[in-house]
């Protein structure tokens, strides 16, 4: 779609070329790639907002995407237009200064697609070169688009579509070759990066992250090195995973690119690979020559991976002085709880240490680089309750690191998972969260569960806050609580300014050194994605995309969250007066068709729907807002159940069929599990307030003891 509107007539307009992006630094007023710079530090330098004045920063002026999915993007801004993306891989151009729509564009993912994305239907951002700016759809499409009014220059296919592969990241460009990776490793790809010429869409080259059929010939030596950590043949025919899903970093100087590796396909190493090994490259950081795609080294953070601990994480490059030298360094907080130094011309492990609480490890060891796991490790024979959990305790959220303060800033997250080892795994080809049930997954059994025991639970066993990390002496400098888990990523400022969206719906900006808070505003729904910041004629703004969601936030409900919906990019300048429009409300609740089944059939349905529905519906019935509330159906919802699960009746919006693991007898105890669930909601609802802060306090109490007791 065009609305193309002229630009500012001051506003230069010049190709975006490798000098232009090395300099990055040097345009302040501009976010040209990912991470502003491809050091990816998400350091502004911008100096008008300070820690005097941001009390006065006020909205300028927002765009409604007309969404209510997750938005997780970083914006770029460029000669005076803000690009970003939001669900469906959808791009938007607008003026940066006055909010302008200019242009959008759909790439009309098939909404049925989305049942192959683990974490929600997001998009990370888009890239700049030469006239054009670059999206990785869902669906596996690498699209170039005119910046300039939105045209299709060409579009590609980078994946097997027989495969459930996704694509949520944004791409990087390094010296005209489109680098992009994709997502998939939860139901079983084999995970790959690829680079494309950002004239012609021409694949450049491909560098796989895990070994094929070993019956093949290799791709490559890295393939060939890679394949003798592996054993046993289940993994190749999952596909192995090692998906590189989000993170990249590169250094001009040194001409490396830096991809950050994700999990196993399946997740349990004892299934995947069962006579052991390492599993290269699954949760490492690899480094690559950009134009040609040859391996230089790696680093992996978990060997043999097993708890879902992706190295996809946020990469920063920075030269910090340890010991009394300079060193070029590379640090990632991965979701395995440490937080790495690496020396990013060698590999080699400068230093690691623990953000997070771990117990699956208890410390890396500095002869070997490798981690020195405990008994917990070990989940072959029974159950562990294990830390960080499978989210991680730091997910995709970008990082930043400010120069001068010498603190990265991580949103962190505190949570366990329980892990164990399916004796029946039997693989399933498609989109369907299968994998899940050869490593585990919270392991509490939610037919036992009411709401608000499960509300308590959820409240005790998960937590987030923003950390900010010396990574010099690796200590924490200060720390603050989050009311929810799941938050924003980060942006700082060389002004001493740290900013963070929210997961109960507030942007908040810290004092960089202290962490001291200096200002808040609301944003009706939950931040999840990274501010930004530029200027345009001398004024600065911080933008951030709202919109509440990603994987955590689609299957599990958190309490104290801000509602879906109100997807939406919101500026923010000194003095700002805009306003948000007043926040539509739910629609209220309405009498559910009447119970029915046996608690035979109830129970039946809870293990089916806990295992196959709570993905997207959340888990034990408590939706998240994101994806239909399964309670809130109506009766000629309900007479259409069986069509809609087992038929497709509403692919077109996404909810496929489900005739391939579920028969007519399964969807009939589904349905009674979610009326069962719906008439109790309802019941609760109908009682005095009074009792339900009573029973929500005894529930907590309840809540308290079961964590303290099973966890
Ligand atoms: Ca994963």
């Amino acid at each position: 779609m065009m609305l193309a509107q002229p630009l500012a007539a001051d506003v230069r307009v010049d190709p975006v070329d490798h000098a232009r992006l090395v300099d990055a630094d040097d345009a302040p007023g501009s976010w040209l790639t990912h991470g502003r710079t491809y050091y990816e530090a998400r350091e502004s330098r911008l100096t008008q907002i300070t820690v005097e004045n941001v009390h006065r920063l006020g909205l300028t002026w927002y765009f409604d995407t007309g969404t209510r999915r997750g938005l997780e993007a970083s914006p770029l801004v460029i000669d005076g237009v803000i690009y970003t993306t939001g669900s469906w891989s959808k791009v938007y151009a607008n003026d940066a200064a006055t909010g302008e729509p200019l242009w959008q564009y759909d790439p009309r993912v098939p909404k049925a697609w989305g049942v192959n994305a683990c974490c929600d239907v997001v998009n990370r951002g888009v890239a700049a070169w030469g006239d054009n700016v670059y999206v990785g759809t869902l669906d596996g499409h690498l699209v170039a688009l005119n910046r300039h009014d939105g045209v299709v220059e060409w579009k590609t296919l980078t994946i097997d579509a027989s495969r459930p592969y996704t694509i949520t990241g944004a791409p990087r460009i390094v010296k005209g070759n489109v680098i992009i990776g994709n997502g998939g490793a939860e139901y079983g790809v084999r995970g790959y990066v690829s680079a494309y010429d950002a004239e012609t869409g021409e694949l450049n080259w491909r560098f796989f992250t895990v070994p094929g059929n070993p019956s093949e010939p290799f791709e490559s030596e890295a393939m060939s090195m890679a394949a003798k950590t592996w054993t046993g043949d289940l993994w190749w025919e999952v596909g192995g995973g090692g998906t590189v899903w989000d993170s990249m970093a590169y250094d001009p100087e040194l001409d490396l690119l830096y991809i950050g590796v994700g999990n196993g396909a399946p997740w349990n190493r004892h299934v995947r690979s069962p006579g052991g090994g390492d599993n290269l490259f699954l949760a490492s950081i690899v480094a690559l020559r950009p134009e040609t795609g040859e391996y230089v080294w790696h680093y992996q953070t978990t060997p043999g991976e097993t708890w879902d601990y992706t190295a996809t994480q946020h990469m920063i490059l920075a030269d910090l002085q340890i010991g009394g030298e300079k060193r070029r360094v590379l640090m990632q907080a991965p979701k395995n709880g440490f937080f790495y130094v690496l020396d990013r011309e060698t590999g080699e492990l400068i230093s690691a240490e623990k953000y997070a609480e771990v117990t699956w490890a208890s410390h890396i060891d500095m002869t070997t680089g490798r981690p020195v796991e405990t008994e917990n490790a070990d989940h072959s024979v029974e159950p562990r309750t294990t830390k960080p959990s499978p989210i991680g305790g730091h997910n995709w959220h970008p990082m930043a690191f400010n120069s001068r303060a010498g603190l990265v800033y991580i949103p962190a997250i505190e949570a366990q998972g329980v892990y164990s080892t399916a004796t029946d795994f039997t693989y399933q080809p498609g989109g369907h969260w299968n994998l899940g049930q050869a490593g585990g997954g919270f392991g509490a059994s939610p037919p036992t569960l009411n709401e608000d025991l499960l509300k308590g639970i959820m409240k005790r066993m998960a937590s987030g806050h923003l950390i900010a990390w010396n990574p010099v002496q690796q200590a924490e400098a200060w720390r603050v609580e989050h009311v929810t888990p799941w938050n924003g990523g980060v942006l700082t400022t060389s002004a001493n300014l740290v900013f963070q969206g929210t997961g109960d719906g507030r942007l908040v900006a810290y004092r960089a050194d202290t962490g001291e808070r200096l200002w808040q505003t609301p944003t009706q729904t939950g931040v999840v994605a990274p501010p930004i910041s530029y200027a345009i004629e001398g004024i600065q703004y911080v933008a951030v995309m709202v919109g509440w969601g990603g994987g955590a936030a689609l299957s599990i409900t958190m309490p104290g969250t801000a509602p879906a919906g109100g997807g939406r990019l919101l500026v923010y300048k000194l003095d700002g007066s805009a306003q948000l429009p007043e926040s539509v409300a739910l629609a209220p609740w309405s009498q559910p068709p009447s119970r029915r089944g046996t608690s035979e059939s109830i129970g039946k349905g809870s293990a089916l729907y806990n295992a196959h529905c709570s993905r997207c519906h959340g888990g034990a019935l408590l939706s998240s807002g994101l994806v239909a509330d399964l309670r809130r159906l109506s009766s000629e919802q309900h007479d259409a159940f069986e069509a809609i699960v087992l038929e497709g009746a509403l692919s077109s919006i996404g909810m496929v069929a489900f005739d391939d693991v579920l028969d007519e007898a399964d969807v009939e105890a589904i349905q009674d599990y979610v009326l069962d669930g719906a008439n109790t909601r309802w019941e609760n609802a109908q009682s005095p307030e009074w009792w339900r802060d009573t029973k929500a306090w005894f529930m907590d109490m309840v809540a308290a003891v079961a964590v303290a007791v099973l966890f």
